[in-house]
């Protein structure tokens, strides 16, 4: 079956709730054993002193463990992305830390992607660098070699544990070449057999346009506040890959407190619904407005994955990893902060606000918003200038959301 198709009922039988079309929310901390035996086995299993019998299904015991709107949610996220396992958080920030502290420790290596979400580049440059944690950022410039010898400073001694990064990156939509990441991540573990997680996220592009797990990837993390919820009404996040990777992630979260919640699960549940339907159409709406773009005499750049002007090297990329170019359009305006203020303050459609992916469009100034704690040089190095404005395509009639756009140009 289709994976739209599934989204309806996949994980869910009307049986067991009175015969109720959609699952209903199980707005419950705790849930009664039929026999004392019962919890004892059920315990002996969240806690991994037993493995599960081919026979037995895994029982519920508290909601901070599980509860059905989060496993009937996770269920569905695994379908999506083809995974064996996902875990779903609390917000995208508490799956990608969750995932980042099942596997470092102090003294462990963490190559990661610059640009990375503002959020994940402060948890990483603060959080993880004071506990101890080695970081050596790369950009989709970088050499491999360049990686591999710095690692050789003692500055890197240690393990490298995790690379991870974002493509397309936010917001300047360069893509990460996969093929290179993964061989990068081999010829490091085998130099110092040990384990390396290859971590990306995948809320820029995923689940439907591109599934970096075909490309080696160990683990994918969204914010599923973004395309995956798509209302702007919900923080929210996950974690996929296969079963292995995925467990040692559910037992941190368990003590962590940082799993999804059971209405929030609900909602995300029926957003999933209409997912394949909103990104359609996001999609086409943004090409539509990309053409718009190119040709405006306001416009200095534009950046999409796909488009001409992202290059050669790009768009080789582009080809062979990606399924669509996604709704996340970056353009420059001539002029500065100035010029893009005054453009976004002129803008009535499209609403200022960060976030993306969401079925109503929305504009930011990344410069001062979003990437406002990257320091100044490398804002310049990876193209994060006054003039860039990052626009987020919802489902509203194309024309209108054009129209919008050469109304607020006018007032430049
Ligand atoms: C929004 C976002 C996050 C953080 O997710 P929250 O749900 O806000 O915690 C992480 N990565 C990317 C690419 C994002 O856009």
């Amino acid at each position: 079956m289709h994976k739209e198709s599934q989204m309806m009922s996949f994980g869910y039988t009307p049986e067991w709730s009175e015969g109720s079309v959609k699952p209903p929310i199980f707005q419950t901390s705790t849930f009664v054993f039929k026999t004392a035996e019962e919890g004892k086995r059920f315990f002996e299993v969240a806690y991994g002193k037993s493995e599960l019998n081919a026979k037995e299904e895994i029982g519920l015991i508290y909601s901070r463990i599980n509860n059905p709107n989060m496993q009937i949610l996770e269920e569905r996220l695994a379908v999506l992305e083809d995974s064996e396992s996902a875990a779903a958080f609390e917000s995208g920030m508490s799956a990608i830390s969750t995932t980042m502290l099942s596997y470092l420790k102090p003294g462990d290596i963490l190559i990661y992607g610059n640009p990375v979400y503002g959020g994940t580049h402060h948890f990483i440059t603060h959080f993880l660098k004071d506990i101890g944690v080695k970081i050596l950022p790369f950009s989709s410039k970088t050499k491999a070699k360049e990686i591999i010898t710095k690692l050789e400073t003692s500055e890197y001694s240690g393990n490298v544990k995790m690379i991870y990064f974002e493509s397309p990156a936010n917001p300047t939509n360069s893509l990460f070449d996969l093929d290179e990441l993964k061989k990068l991540k081999d010829e490091i573990s085998v130099k110092s057999s040990n384990e390396i997680m290859l971590v990306m996220d995948n809320t820029y592009l995923g689940p439907l346009w591109q599934k970096p797990l075909d490309f080696g990837v160990d683990i994918v993390c969204y914010s599923a506040t973004k395309f995956l919820n798509g209302h702007s009404d919900v923080i929210a996040g996950c974690a996929m890959g296969s079963e292995q990777v995925i467990r040692p992630i559910k037992t941190l979260r368990t003590f962590l407190g940082s799993m999804i919640a059971p209405y929030t699960a609900w909602l995300l549940t029926r957003s999933l619904e209409t997912l394949h339907l909103r990104m359609a159409k996001q999609g086409e709406n943004a090409e539509k407005v990309v053409n718009y773009l190119i040709s405006h005499k306001s416009v200095k750049t534009v950046s999409f994955p796909g488009i001409e002007t992202m290059g050669k090297k790009q768009n080789k990329i582009f080809k062979r990893q990606c399924l669509g170019s996604g709704a996340m359009i970056s353009f420059e305006v001539f002029g500065g902060e100035k010029e893009a203020f005054k453009f976004l303050n002129n803008l009535k459609l499209i609403k200022l606000a960060v976030s993306l992916g969401s079925n109503e469009s929305l504009a930011q100034h990344p410069h001062s918003m979003t990437h406002a704690d990257v320091p100044d040089d490398i804002k310049e190095k990876i193209g994060i200038n006054q003039g860039l404005i990052r626009l987020s395509v919802g489902i509203e009639n194309a024309e209108d959301i054009i129209s919008d756009l050469n109304n607020a140009f006018k007032e430049i």
